[in-house]
């Protein structure tokens, strides 16, 4: 790993705050200590932005502002393109820090640095397509239309299990909206958001720009409480838990500021005894053991009808059987490590838990002390819907088998948690497709057919309803939530005529 910190300019100690390309910071104060979740070691340290610290990031964020808003958003597009390049170049080693702090495999970390790279490339067709509308006046002589603001510094608040590409779903939309960006990244993963912070830094000092376009604070919570409270951020992207968010939206809208909230999520896959039953497995064993079980759309309920329901079990049991743990770094690894010791005890206290409730785990769930680190193997459960343990997200490979009789029963289950993120169903019948995609179906902000739960593309609008928090980000239409929208309306002609007819006589 020597080799990949040097090439991303990570040391031991390093400074955690950045404006642009200048890093300060001085790593002798309080740093927050990173460690791979893989043995347990120390891999180095970042310093802690101090509250005087946070403040100059603030002012110079605003300096940029003034400067980036008046850029002409295909110049600001050109800036994202060449972010997009540099990401490009620096791939492999990124991915393999994110795989080696977070624990996520080798895989997942280059397929997250993509997603990065995704919508970059995104993010510069947007540059071009900042559309407002144009409507006919109902007075003559007289024209209006929608134009597109930017907003000002999007404070984006960021989770440990995706630990770059969040951060770039929602930076490089907002940079090519006109607006500045202050990250904070997980204490878990500073390491992660420091190398992004630099290899953006290299693409700045190209060009003639102000410090404050991309800025860098490191902490824990009280730096999120700092920028939630913030008036000068109108905007604050929060991706996390939903206590984080319950207590992040309280913050923001008592100041009547916006949120776009990415929370938790427990997510169901609905498999009647029309689908592939194949497909179903292999789908059902991603979603449920991917990034071991930390995503916020990995399956955590597998719903079956009861026809299939015992088939569905065994090929399970099967393929849990033979799966590979260890270094995530090791490409022949299908799962790494929980992120930490504290993550071990939850699933455990989970396993615990579904017993009590009256469920049996029927594989899986042992704590691998052997392989250092934070190792288990992922659990299968037979379960109810109603189990209080079953209603919670828990950040941790255990996936819930749950019967149901009639596909109406189903959905019904698959709506019957406060969480609304991602959802599936696997079928060959169309009818039964179709009822899942009604209004009457998924109530979740994902609704997938004959695919997991996971793994969801750029180009679509991403994010959950109920208590995932409403938010959207990524592709679509998801860019208009950085920006300010304002209608004008222009009189070209002579006369004053007044809306609604009214003449006031004079
Ligand atoms: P977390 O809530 O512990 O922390 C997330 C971030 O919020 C961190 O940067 C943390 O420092 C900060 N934070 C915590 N409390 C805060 C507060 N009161 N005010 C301001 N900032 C605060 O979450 P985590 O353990 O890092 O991530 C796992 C959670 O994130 C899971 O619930 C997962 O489902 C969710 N998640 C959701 C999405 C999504 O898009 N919906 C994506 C990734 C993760």
């Amino acid at each position: 790993m020597q080799e990949v910190f040097e090439t991303l300019g990570i040391g031991d100690r390093n400074p955690g705050t950045s404006t642009g390309e200048s890093f300060f910071g001085d790593p002798g104060l309080a740093a927050v200590a990173s460690h791979t979740p893989t043995d347990g070691t120390r891999i180095g340290e970042v310093a802690l932005t101090r509250r005087e610290e946070y403040d100059l990031v603030m002012d110079r964020a605003l300096r940029a502002f003034d400067v980036w808003r008046m850029t002409p958003a295909p110049r600001r597009g050109e800036i994202v393109r060449q972010i997009g390049s540099e990401l490009r170049e620096f791939k492999a080693p990124l991915g393999r820090l994110v795989s080696f702090e977070m624990g996520k495999i080798l895989q997942e970390g280059l397929g997250e640095v993509q997603e990065m790279i995704d919508i970059a490339d995104f993010a510069v067709g947007q540059s071009r397509m900042l559309y407002g509308k144009t409507m006919h006046s109902e007075r003559p002589h007289h024209r209006m239309y929608e134009q597109w603001h930017p907003l000002g510094p999007v404070g984006v608040i960021s989770a440990f299990n995706f630990p770059v590409a969040v951060y770039a779903w929602n930076a490089m939309i907002a940079a090519v909206c006109g607006d500045v960006v202050v990250w904070k990244g997980s204490e878990k993963t500073p390491l992660c958001s420091l190398a992004v912070q630099r290899i953006i830094s290299r693409v700045l000092a190209r060009h003639d720009l102000p410090e404050g376009i991309f800025n860098l604070v490191t902490g824990d919570r009280q730096v999120g409480e700092w920028m939630a409270k913030d008036e000068r951020i109108p905007l604050i992207s929060a991706t996390g838990s939903i206590p984080m968010g319950r207590s992040v939206a309280h913050c923001v809208a008592s100041r009547l500021g916006r949120t776009i909230l990415e929370l938790g999520g427990n997510n169901a896959m609905v498999v009647t005894e029309k689908a592939d039953l194949e497909m179903t497995a292999r789908a059902a064993v991603f979603g449920a053991i991917g990034t071991a079980g930390q995503r916020c759309t990995t399956i955590r309920r597998l719903l079956v009808q009861e026809d299939v329901f015992e088939e569905v079990r065994d090929r399970l049991l099967g393929a849990y059987a033979g799966l590979r743990i260890g270094d995530p770094l090791d490409e022949r690894t299908v799962m790494g490590p929980l992120i930490d010791a504290e993550a071990v005890e939850q699933m455990q206290a989970a396993l615990l838990r579904i017993k009590e409730e009256g469920g049996e785990v029927i594989s899986g769930g042992e704590v691998l002390d052997e392989l250092g680190g934070h190792f288990v193997r992922p659990a299968l459960a037979v379960a109810e819907n109603e189990f209080e343990i079953v209603q919670e997200e828990t950040f941790a490979p255990i996936l819930y088998l749950i019967p149901f009789r009639t596909l109406e029963e189903g959905i019904a289950k698959q709506n019957g948690v406060r969480q609304g993120l991602s959802s599936a169903i696997f079928s060959r019948d169309v009818g039964e497709i179709e009822a899942f995609l009604s209004h009457r179906g998924s109530d979740c902000g994902i609704a997938n057919v004959n695919i997991g739960t996971s793994g969801a593309e750029i180009g679509g609008a991403f994010g959950g309803e109920k208590e995932t928090g409403g938010g959207r980000e990524a592709g679509s239409d998801a860019w208009k939530a950085y920006m300010r929208r304002q209608t004008n309306t222009i009189n070209w002609g002579e006369e004053l005529p007044l809306a609604q007819g009214i003449d006031f006589g004079v």
